[in-house]
């Protein structure tokens, strides 16, 4: 349920209708907007409901939503404006699209290195690599680890690209947290509720990517638990998602991120390299995901993606992703000019 207070209801009011709200066993999620007070009643089941549905004639309340999705914290219902994400000084949710790019995983410091030049020559934003790979083969390169954290500092600190690296397990939290600068959590994971929890109370934003079998509601109830615990600084991101064509790695579910964008006010980023799996069909499925309203990107690149320890396939080289980026502005210009 939300609980709209008119435009001029006092602080007393407001405090009294909080009050009530704890009184029947739910929290009170207080979001104070320009011109009104929006009061998000959230928790479980347990509260009594009809009582807080009486709040309807206290003072100061103007009107009390039932929402019939089962998500609060995270909707557009109860926060009009969208969320803007801010990961050292890059604003993720604003007029502008947000690139990200790097490897896969980290594989030496000279490979990060070159690509990290290389991004940002090209105009990229943040910097991806992976230091905990979450392989579907035991047989498969996974990561460096810590070794791997130092050497995405390293970059950060020659290029000041901020760093998005994932966290596996809530055993390398404290290391991850160290070094990130926004936590990823990959799509194997997004139902780690463990992780969210711990995610939800840790000061870095947090990339939350679909699970390939998750429906859109998992997907936004897995960033209701970030909030829910304490961290609004969520990016939702779209990788494709599991379905009977197996000619492409995934589908690129682009009316879902449109869903999500009228069901949610938290930014959404496309990976069409994990959504498709080719390199070749990367920068169309790009644009596409700027046409439809999409906040950034995340792109995997490589500088030579024939040796890549993983995801080569998926992976452009730096000229490659300085073409995508310049193949990007028509359709940039266009979202522009219908805003
Ligand atoms: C990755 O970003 O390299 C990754 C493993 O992605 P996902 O979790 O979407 O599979
Ligand atoms: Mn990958």
């Amino acid at each position: 349920m939300i609980v709209n207070m008119s435009a001029g209801a006092t602080k007393e009011q407001i405090e009294h209708v909080m009050d009530r709200i704890k009184e029947c066993g739910f929290l009170p999620h207080l979001i104070q907007g320009a011109e009104r007070t929006v009061i998000g009643v959230v928790g479980k089941n347990r509260g009594r409901r009809s009582e807080v549905e009486a709040l309807r004639v206290a003072p100061g309340v103007e009107d009390i939503i039932s929402i019939s999705q089962p998500f609060t914290l995270v909707s557009l219902q109860l926060q009009p404006q969208r969320t803007v994400v801010d990961v050292k000084g890059v604003k993720i949710g604003g007029p502008e699209l947000v690139v990200m790019a790097g490897p896969c995983s980290v594989e030496s410091r000279e490979q990060l290195m070159e690509t990290a030049r290389g991004v940002k020559a090209a105009g990229a934003h943040i910097l991806r690599g992976g230091a905990y790979k979450p392989r579907t083969s035991p047989y498969d390169f996974q990561g460096l680890g810590i070794e791997g954290l130092k050497i995405l500092a390293e970059a950060r600190e020659e290029t000041g690209l901020p760093i998005v690296t994932e966290v596996m397990g809530v055993e390398d939290l404290d290391a991850v947290v160290e070094y990130a600068d926004m936590m990823q959590v990959g799509a194997r994971n997004m139902q780690n509720y463990p992780l969210l929890r711990r995610l939800a109370t840790v000061p870095r934003p947090v990339l939350l990517k679909r699970g390939p079998s998750a429906t859109i509601k998992e997907w936004l109830l897995a960033a209701e638990y970030l909030l829910s615990g304490g961290n609004p600084n969520v990016v939702l991101c779209e990788r494709g998602i599991k379905t009977f064509d197996a000619e492409l790695r995934n589908t690129l579910d682009l009316a879902g991120v449109a869903l999500a964008k009228e069901l949610c006010h938290l930014p959404i980023v496309v990976d069409p390299s994990h959504a498709t799996g080719r390199r070749s069909l990367v920068p169309a499925a790009a644009r596409a995901a700027v046409a439809i309203g999409a906040d950034g990107l995340i792109i995997e690149v490589h500088p030579c993606p024939e040796r890549a320890l993983s995801d080569g396939p998926q992976s452009l080289d730096l000229p490659g992703f300085a073409a995508m980026m310049k193949g990007l502005k028509p359709a940039i210009a266009m979202v522009a000019a219908g805003r």
